[in-house]
């Protein structure tokens, strides 16, 4: 059985106030006597500039803190970016890792996500790391060899032994933030190419292993019809998880 773990990316919202505030209203509904409450891995993931008040305002909850990205050096002249060991110093456990956004807007390439992964992992960060195709390549019946090549790429000389923390968040780009979500069946279709590609590059017992998430418009309502895939290890949740009380019924689907 696969620990399925829930993880809130906030993308570019929330000032710190903004973030002790949800913390606030938040960890109470996961920390209840309710049957779902807390059965799952949770993480939150808000800007850098948040990071700080979120490990503080979760410290001793069951709640964990992830970055949304980092940047694979030691240190140096790379100005505006930040490394793994300075996520680590703040208490950071987890770093989404080739967001389609990140993807899109700034950049990010098939290699750099490697390189991204290799440093997640050398410093002992757990890394979700995002594939997924766009409209066109799905359109154009292309799902299988993106999800492949992004797979692959990412995988890049990365040991199994080193990985044994990866997490793989599906996200297929025509689904994020637009209300349009995968069938559960096409997500678990999805799903089972990705473990068929991590079951190529680090063996099959690996692959049994690897948590697979399904993000793209994951709200209350369709969350437990998502989350009771066998396919599917949980979600990335964008817009819906901003409010604390629409997260925790995710959480608690
Ligand atoms: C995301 O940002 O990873 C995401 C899936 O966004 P949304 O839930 O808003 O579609």
């Amino acid at each position: 059985m696969r620990k399925k773990l829930i993880a809130a990316n906030w993308k570019m919202y929330k000032t710190p106030d903004q973030t002790r505030d949800f913390f606030h209203d938040f960890l109470p509904l996961v920390h209840g006597p309710d049957r779902n409450a807390g059965r799952d891995e949770i993480v939150v993931c808000p800007t850098y500039l948040c990071l700080e008040a979120a490990v503080t305002a979760a410290k001793g909850s069951n709640v964990a803190i992830g970055a949304q990205n980092l940047y694979w050096e030691k240190e140096g002249a790379f100005t505006g970016e930040v490394n793994a060991a300075m996520l680590l110093a703040v208490g950071v456990t987890h770093v989404i890792i080739g967001h389609s956004e990140r993807r899109q807007y700034f950049g990010e390439t098939d290699d750099t996500v490697n390189l991204k992964l290799k440093s997640a992992i050398e410093a002992g960060l757990i890394p979700i790391v995002c594939v997924g195709e766009v409209l066109e390549e799905r359109e154009a019946g292309l799902t299988d060899d993106v999800l492949r090549r992004q797979c692959l790429r990412a995988f890049h000389k990365v040991s199994a032994k080193k990985a044994v923390s990866l997490v793989v968040a599906y996200e297929p780009v025509w689904a994020i933030g637009t209300g349009k979500t995968a069938t559960p069946q096409m997500a678990a279709d999805a799903h089972a190419i990705i473990r068929a590609e991590a079951a190529e590059s680090f063996g099959q017992e690996f692959a049994d292993k690897l948590r697979i998430l399904y993000g793209g418009s994951v709200k209350p309502e369709n969350a437990h019809a998502l989350m009771s895939e066998e396919e599917i290890d949980g979600a990335l949740v964008g817009g819906a998880s901003l409010d604390p009380k629409s997260f925790a019924s995710i959480v608690k689907y």
